[in-house]
């Protein structure tokens, strides 16, 4: 693998100071209370988090970039509180490799709970470095750990079709991966999501639990309400901005400039109503948001979001019905 050296990067705007976290140690993790017994975990760009318990420790997503130092961060803080370092239990978020490619590192004798769609994808692709679930629920699970409690819900597919919300009512947290990046913007493609529809209505759920810290699996530092407040005015304005463009360009004119190449009306058409749907978000959220000046981030995002509006919504021109 090659990559380019960071003098080669274009000349992308600053980044917020806003969006970064706590500095790194040595061996390249940072681990930090969240409340209490709870603590996160984060290299700078994947996160996890784990909580200590008389009775052991808890696990909730072993990314493969974290690795071993998920490893060093549970007994760097067991040592320094004094209580046990032996993990028990290990939650999976959803069933995506690079949340949870590490979980093959902690031993076979540790009970791991994920949702039942979990479970079936985890079989369907056969990784060793995931094993499947031993305790699988499909709505709801209280998982209770040496006094403590974690409520596990499921609330329909969003950025995976497995994809859970893990609310710590004791401890004033929620983690829902992969949906809302604190402080940046979306990667590609709603963030590699696979239900638009439903990766859109997912920050009005997690709002709707009592939080006030948000692991969010992603970049150096927590999310606030705010965070995701942020985020779901991002995605707004790419929603009301993609309406705007696909109710007022007419896709009639491309088909007939292309002639019998079909696709070639197609993609200008859909490329003409992308293009102007992302440039106000764009010049909207740089400086904002980290990154949003990667246009490819928010440009296919908001195709995305686009296709889903014109597919599930139906949203197009009035006159495109034809006569
Ligand atoms: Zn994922």
């Amino acid at each position: 693998m090659t990559s380019p050296a960071s003098g080669d990067l274009p000349d992308y705007a600053p980044i917020p100071r806003s969006a970064l976290g706590p500095a790194l140690n040595d061996q390249g993790y940072y681990v930090g209370r969240v409340e209490r017994n709870l603590y996160w975990v984060t290299d700078g760009v994947y996160q996890s988090a784990f909580m200590t318990t008389g009775d052991g420790v808890v696990l909730f997503d072993t990314p493969p970039s974290i690795g071993h130092n998920l490893r060093r961060a549970v007994d760097e803080i067991a040592a320094a509180n004094g209580v046990s370092n032996v993990v028990t239990h290990l939650v999976y978020s959803h069933h995506h490799a690079d949340h949870t490619g590490a979980s093959s590192i902690f031993a076979n004798d540790v009970v791991r709970i994920g949702h039942e769609e979990t479970r079936r994808l985890l079989l369907r692709d056969g990784d060793l470095a995931r094993p499947v679930p031993d305790i699988t629920f499909a709505d709801r699970y209280t998982l209770e750990v040496g006094g403590e409690r974690v409520e596990l819900a499921w609330h329909g597919p969003n950025h995976s079709p497995d994809n859970i919300y893990i609310h710590f009512p004791d401890h004033d947290t929620l983690m829902f991966i992969d949906v809302v990046n604190a402080g940046w913007v979306p990667i590609y493609n709603v963030n590699l999501s696979e239900d638009v529809i439903g990766y859109m209505g997912a920050p009005a759920i997690a709002l709707s639990y009592p939080w006030t810290h948000f692991i969010s699996g992603h970049l150096g530092r927590l999310a606030t309400r705010d965070d995701v407040a942020v985020h779901q005015q991002y995605i707004a304005d790419i929603e009301a901005s993609a309406r705007e463009a696909l109710t007022s360009v007419n896709p009639v004119p491309f088909y007939v400039a292309a002639g019998e190449n079909s696709w070639a009306g197609v993609k200008a058409h859909l490329d003409t109503v992308t293009e102007r749907a992302a440039a106000p978000v764009i010049a909207k959220y740089t400086g904002v948001l980290a990154a949003a000046d990667i246009e490819v981030f928010t440009t296919t995002t908001t195709f995305q979001i686009l296709q889903s509006l014109r597919l599930d919504r139906g949203v197009t021109v009035s006159s495109f019905v034809h006569p």
